[in-house]
């Protein structure tokens, strides 16, 4: 990429640290992935257990192998083999975990952060629940401002989601948001951190890298 491309891109993270800040969130800008990966180790060394979203940015960060080396535990609904009642068992304890790792579909210029999920424990334990939760979101998830957001989640995430999951529903095969009333529909709770909730501690790594979707 270009210098003057990236330096673009840089601004739009530092605004947005500094936004994400002014609305109370602690909030940290990373020049690359590695860098990211760097904090994520730091916060996790004071982490008994550790709840992770289901996330793309995390997958691509590669931080399993050494979160297992530092012997933590590791609360994990993804993996092969658990049943249905373990997923949930393990959603539930994500929501009193120690430090509870996620990405954001979308956060604003603003500051804001913007989620829509199909069960709501992602979103439940980003608001309350986790003595900490870091969020970290790459450069593709900064939007102008809210409305930019939701087009972002229901034109690129969702679509994108319902296909990584193989879920029967309209976007999967067209790649459009049809507004669907499937059973499988996986837009079911949005929801909008304007502020940080007042009895959370949630801290944002904004990433000058194109990180998930
Ligand atoms: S509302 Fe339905 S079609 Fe639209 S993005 Fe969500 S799951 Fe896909």
């Amino acid at each position: 990429m270009s210098e003057n491309l990236n330096w673009c891109y840089e601004q739009k993270c530092l605004k947005t640290v500094k936004s994400l800040q002014r609305n109370g969130f602690e909030a940290a800008y990373c020049t690359d992935k590695e860098k990211a990966y760097g904090k994520i180790l730091e916060e996790a060394r004071n982490a008994n257990s550790i709840g992770l979203a289901g996330s793309m940015t995390l997958e691509e960060l590669q931080l399993m192998p050494e979160l297992m080396t530092m012997g933590k535990e590791l609360l994990r609904r993804d993996l092969p083999g658990l049943t249905p009642n373990e997923q949930d068992a393990i959603r539930r304890r994500q929501l009193t975990c120690d430090l509870f790792l996620t990405s954001t579909n979308a956060v604003t210029l603003a500051g804001q952060l913007v989620n829509v999920d199909g069960i709501g424990n992602r979103v439940g334990a980003m608001t309350f629940g986790p003595n900490k939760v870091l969020v970290v979101a790459g450069r593709n998830k900064i939007t102008e401002d809210l409305h930019a957001a939701l087009k972002r989640i229901k034109s690129i995430a969702a679509p994108a989601n319902a296909r990584r999951l193989n879920k029967s529903l309209p976007c999967a095969i067209t790649g459009f948001c049809t507004d669907c009333d499937s059973p499988e529909r996986i837009c079911r709770a949005t929801v909008i951190l304007d502020r940080m909730p007042s009895l959370s501690n949630i801290k944002v790594l904004i990433v000058n890298a194109d990180m998930g979707y």
